[in-house]
């Protein structure tokens, strides 16, 4: 009988937005432990999915679920929550150890009070716990800004290749399938992270599309060379002002089957060749997106009759990226130019609650959203009906960015205004990325004429189906598409498009 194979599974993921206002303490988390994870994720297509799978393709391997600790895409975790999260999931993994291997999930992104590389501090702890000789996979976000303290403490590290993200539970199978093999003596993998000064405009990361879906060709070229096991793109996290900030390029090659020099020089290669291709389109990523009222019109003018509604994109109130959620922004200009028709989401705790007090079918009044801070515009007066209270709980079946099954808007109620506009008022900050968010509500978002979603391209999956045309947005907002707005500090110096003289030479070191 073959020897049972243990793989610890934990992890902390979280996409830190370092602009929000909003700061990630430990109770903004949400912690799943032990078989909490597999009740939560078994059955979903995230990370945490591919992960557990892993034992199903194997006789004997086991995976164990330790901590794993979420929560939405807000600001700056706290120096309190990440010592309490990191510090449970190495007291576990030391308690119930030892381990043949050691699965991470973690976004790639996240920044902490202490570290701005918090991924990488957390495969630096493991590593440390662990040893040299105890493979550690990781699998990340694409919009990860890859270090190389990540891939220096790690032996296998593996990025989504879609955005909207639709393949996190196939990569992660993949990394965990490689440490398999690695523990089992078949593979010696060796890594190569290139990373090029450049920052990608989130309104151009849509791997559907060009420029970026050219890049992802680049990689699937990469992976037919003589070696190559894995390899990588990260588009990078525009949002988290830290000096790992930016695009990622990664090899991961098998040293057993060409040698150890022959795999070091076929990984930077395939690195650098994906970088220098990527590098030479810097120019396509740029943002060229059209103001709220230019959008309106554009889509006021589009719309027949009978025809699927145009989905406008509220770029600047992204929450899967962090946003408010609240933005007014299009609202304000949709009542100023008589846009009839019209369907959105706010987070607005308070305004439900007037909602829930007036009851369903009373005349409210209210002033909606807005109300986070100054940069997502200003409440909005409405006047309306109130269609439907829900408790804000709904599951999706149907892929959707991330995976994800369960989704929960909070207390949510539903207004029909004068002005034949619909307004979804939350209670919790949820994003669009999911129909099943109208639908549960009583509302058919097809039966309108443009739907907003707040986000660029997390609610592709969701509303590419319904809309008859998608429209990007350039609002303001902690998520705007306009770089030139945030005051970056910690970023690196010389970076495109910051400064559009900065210089990439792939060096013949590994980074
Ligand atoms: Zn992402």
């Amino acid at each position: 009988m073959k020897p049972k194979i243990r793989l610890a599974l934990a992890g902390l993921y979280h996409e830190t937005n370092t602009f929000s206002s909003v700061p990630a303490d430990y109770n903004t988390f949400s912690i799943f432990r032990g078989e909490e994870i597999e009740k939560e994720y078994g059955n979903s297509l995230t990370t945490n999915a591919g992960y557990l799978a892993i034992s199903s393709s194997y006789d004997n391997v086991d995976v164990v679920p330790l901590n794993f600790a979420i929560t939405g895409p807000i600001g700056t975790i706290t120096k309190d929550a990440f010592d309490q999260i990191v510090g449970e999931l190495i007291q576990y993994l030391e308690d119930q150890g030892p381990w043949d291997g050691i699965l991470l999930s973690l976004h790639g992104a996240a920044v902490s009070e202490e570290y701005s590389d918090c991924d990488g501090e957390i495969a630096y702890r493991v590593r440390s716990l662990v040893g040299p000789d105890v493979p550690v996979g990781l699998s990340v976000d694409m919009h990860a800004n890859i270090s190389k303290k990540m891939v220096e403490n790690t032996d296998v590290l593996t990025v989504y290749r879609t955005n909207p993200h639709l393949d996190a539970k196939k990569r992660s199978q993949e990394c965990a399938d490689l440490i398999v093999k690695t523990i089992n003596g078949q593979i010696e993998p060796v890594m190569w992270l290139e990373t090029p000064p450049m920052v990608i405009n989130i309104v151009k990361q849509y791997t559907g599309d060009e420029p970026m879906r050219s890049i992802m060709s680049n990689l699937l070229a990469v992976l037919e060379k003589p070696g190559v096991i894995h390899a990588s793109v990260a588009e990078g996290y525009p949002y988290a002002d830290v000096p790992e900030m930016g695009m990622g390029f990664l090899t991961v090659v098998d040293s057993k089957e060409i040698g150890k020099d022959e795999a070091n020089k076929t990984a930077r290669e395939g690195a650098q060749w994906m970088a220098t291709r990527a590098w030479a389109k810097r120019d396509d990523f740029n943002n060229d997106i059209p103001d709220p009222d230019q959008a309106l019109l554009f889509a006021d003018a589009q719309h027949n009759p009978g025809d699927a509604p145009i989905v406008l994109m509220d770029v600047g109130d992204n929450i899967g990226a962090g946003s408010s959620a609240d933005s007014t922004h299009i609202l304000a200009e949709a009542q100023r130019l008589g846009i009839e028709g019209y369907l959105q989401t706010l987070y607005d705790p308070a305004s439900v609650q007037e909602c829930i007090e007036a009851g369903v079918g009373s005349d409210v009044s209210l002033k909606v959203g807005g109300k986070t801070d100054h940069l997502h515009g200003s409440p909005i007066s409405i006047e309306g009906k109130v269609r439907t209270l829900f408790n804000g709980k709904f599951e999706d079946h149907r892929p959707t960015h991330g995976g994800f099954q369960f989704y929960d808007g909070g207390l949510t109620a539903v207004v029909d205004t004068t002005d034949r506009h619909t307004i979804v008022l939350t209670s919790l900050r949820c994003g669009n990325t999911s129909l099943e968010q109208m639908y549960s509500a009583g509302v058919d978002p097809t039966k309108y004429r443009m739907v907003v979603a707040k986000g660029v391209v997390s609610p592709r999956p969701a509303y590419q189906p319904i809309a008859k045309e998608i429209i990007l947005v350039n609002t303001p907002g902690v998520t705007t598409s306009d770089l030139e707005y945030f005051e970056y500090r910690r970023r690196r110096g010389s970076l495109f498009p910051f400064d559009r003289n900065a210089d990439y030479l792939p060096s013949r070191q590994n980074q």
